[in-house]
């Protein structure tokens, strides 16, 4: 997969204030791509450097394949950081009118098109102070979109709303992410990440705590890590070790997979002391999401 926009070592300081510190990832063409993390973790920050609302101290990134991007490519880009100032006196069609006019994103005949993407249409004559939190929400969504970009970047869009209103925002995001639209958008909700993105990335104080792919970084399952002084013959006799989903060897550790509570340490080293191998390192690491999510937001683990 191209990569859609690529951050390499991004810093960014407030004063005394280390917002972002030494960030990198990627984000693959077509992902929904989360940036996960608590209050004051650096998403807005982020969002506002990869937009150049903001410069970074170091480092820089590239957008398909440009290094800081270029004109061009921001046609591409539409973004919601913050609640746009609609007139709340103007219709929605009104208010897109002006939206158009004033960013010169798209023509006045795609109005109707994004209306009718962010299920609009019928409430599109009704005046904007008429409009739900969730309905205000899709309209601001809808003028990201003028233009058709290729990518949107949304700051928390769920947030605010009532159950409705997020499913109704959610449901949008998977629909524009099916017509191939790249979304990037920040969630302080792991539950959020992992109902509405394809790829992550978690950011703790700053710090990039991983990135990747939804289902490999969430990973809701058991690890355990093992070893013997023969690591190669263990890692042979392993492969017979039955319900196990995956074997990866790191130095002279191996981890083996398993489905949440499927892993039994008894028998894993009955079965390798029967296959001739005595292990001298055997280990059990639950790994869950809610796991990921404490390391992630604990308080009182700095
Ligand atoms: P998030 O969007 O994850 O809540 P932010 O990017 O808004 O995080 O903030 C990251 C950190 O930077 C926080 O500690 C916040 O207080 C600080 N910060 C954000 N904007 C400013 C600013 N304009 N001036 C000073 N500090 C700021
Ligand atoms: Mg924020």
């Amino acid at each position: 997969m191209e990569s859609v926009l690529a951050l390499h070592n991004i810093s960014k300081r407030y004063g005394p204030i280390q917002a972002l510190n030494d960030v990198s990832f990627e984000v693959p063409e077509g992902s929904v791509f989360g940036i996960l993390g608590p209050n004051g973790s650096g998403k807005t920050t982020m969002l506002s450097i990869i937009l150049d609302i903001l410069r970074p101290n170091t480092g820089n990134f590239s957008w398909f394949g440009v290094l800081g991007g270029s004109p061009d490519c921001r046609k591409k880009i539409g973004s919601l950081l913050e609640t746009p100032n609609f007139y709340h006196y103007l219709s929605a069609v009104d208010n897109l009118n002006i939206t158009q006019a004033i960013s010169g994103r798209g023509t006045p005949a795609d109005i109707d098109a994004v209306l009718e993407i962010v299920n609009l249409t019928q409430r599109k004559k009704s005046k904007f102070s008429t409009y739900s939190l969730g309905m205000k929400q899709r309209l601001a969504i809808a003028a990201a979109f003028l233009g058709n970009p290729k990518v949107l970047v949304l700051d928390e869009p769920t947030n605010g709303l009532d159950p409705v209103g997020i499913a109704e925002i959610r449901r949008l995001i998977k629909e524009l992410a099916a017509r191939g639209v790249t979304i990037i958008m920040a969630s302080h909700l792991l539950d959020e990440v992992e109902k509405v993105c394809t790829h992550v990335a978690i950011l703790k104080k700053g710090i990039l705590l991983t990135a990747g792919a939804v289902d490999e970084v969430l990973v809701n399952e058991d690890i355990v890590e093992l070893s013997s002084s023969d690591i190669d013959l263990l890692e042979n006799v392993l492969q017979d070790y039955p319900l196990k989903t995956n074997i990866k060897k790191e130095g002279n550790i191996l981890h083996l997979f398993f489905p949440v509570g499927t892993a039994n340490l008894e028998n894993i080293n009955q079965f390798c002391f029967e296959k001739g191998v005595t292990l001298n390192m055997l280990l059990y690491k639950k790994k869950s999401l809610e796991t990921k999510f404490l390391e992630l937001t604990s308080a009182t683990n700095n």
